[in-house]
């Protein structure tokens, strides 16, 4: 079952926002959502049993929750986070997984960041945060997820507009105590840094010719052998024979002798690495298995730039 969330938030009599661990008792404090007065609960105890320090209201209205009080506290702190960080011109380091390519990236956030605003209305969708470039244009925005995730047509908006969505999923009000981490770790970032097809507009994987020095398997004597390796997730790699024509006159060019093959367990020819002194040839699964497997982790294996291709438009 989900922890029941807790307001550990409140404006204090100048409209502040403050946490409940540094309120004090004598102070009045109102909810920065139905803007209904607060009680602070604290009671000094720690340990098991004993709830942190929080907020509660005395009438409970009926569009107030904890994590709309949440979201808004968060939103708040961390634009006031990047402000600061803007006007320091320090360093905002995330680090994520990218959907596109499936590799880790790395970046500051506030390389090109000139101005931050938060609840911008762009017509279409009103960004929790967004961000501005020097010319004064929204190129990244920051949407914290609570219950509500983005909707469709804003995400939409974004990707037609090249606008570098991040999203920030809440869990807990401890999500306050380490905003930094947060985004450091961003739930989900909307960016790759591979280029973006022309054509479709989706981000290009790139291939990589992988050409190994082996003996053949038979007669003993060397043998190239060869495939594609793309940052395209579990279907990253390319046999032979899912080649294009010009993949095929590279790897030739390479040294490696590809000759369509009958192979008796799929009952059909099809163009694999072959042994030029014996004509042995590695079939499609045994290829798989012995040699793209091996080098799954292999970072100094001899690779080729085959540059960037769209998966979509298939060229
Ligand atoms: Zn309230
Ligand atoms: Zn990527
Ligand atoms: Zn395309
Ligand atoms: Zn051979």
């Amino acid at each position: 079952m989900k922890k029941q969330l807790l307001y550990v938030t409140a404006f204090n009599e100048n409209g502040i926002l403050v946490k409940a661990n540094d309120a004090e008792k004598t102070n009045r404090y109102y909810c920065p959502i139905c803007k209904n007065e607060l009680i602070l609960r604290k009671s000094g105890k720690v340990g098991k049993g004993s709830k942190r320090p929080h907020f509660a209201h005395y009438h409970l209205t009926e569009n107030c929750t904890p994590e709309g009080v949440l979201h808004y506290s968060f939103k708040k702190m961390l634009l006031e986070k990047i402000k600061e960080n803007i006007r320091n011109k320090t360093v905002m380091n995330m680090i994520w997984k990218c959907n596109y390519c499936h590799k880790k990236h790395e970046g500051n956030l506030l390389k090109k960041v000139f101005d931050v605003k938060d609840e911008y209305d762009m017509n279409i969708c009103r960004p929790d945060i967004a961000l501005f470039n020097e010319k004064g244009n929204v190129f990244v925005v920051i949407e914290i997820v609570v219950t509500h995730k983005p909707d469709d047509n804003a995400i939409d908006y974004y990707k037609a507009n090249n606008i570098i969505l991040i999203q920030i999923n809440l869990d807990s009000e401890d999500n306050l105590e380490n905003i930094d981490e947060k985004l450091n770790n961003p739930s989900i970032v909307d960016f790759c840094f591979n280029p973006k097809c022309p054509n479709c507009g989706n981000y290009k994987i790139k291939k990589e010719l992988v050409v190994l020095d082996k003996k053949c398997y038979k007669c003993g004597r060397p043998m190239k052998i060869c495939y594609i390796s793309s940052n395209n997730g579990s279907n990253g790699f390319e046999k032979p024979s899912e080649f294009n024509e010009k993949e095929i006159n590279f790897a030739k060019s390479k040294g490696v002798l590809l000759e369509m093959r009958y192979s008796k367990t799929a009952n059909e020819k099809y163009l694999a690495n072959t042994c030029p002194n014996c004509k042995a040839f590695v079939g499609d699964w045994f290829l798989y298995d012995n040699y793209i497997l091996e080098n799954i982790y292999e970072k100094n294996i001899p690779k080729y730039d085959m540059g960037y291709y769209c998966d979509e438009c298939n060229k």
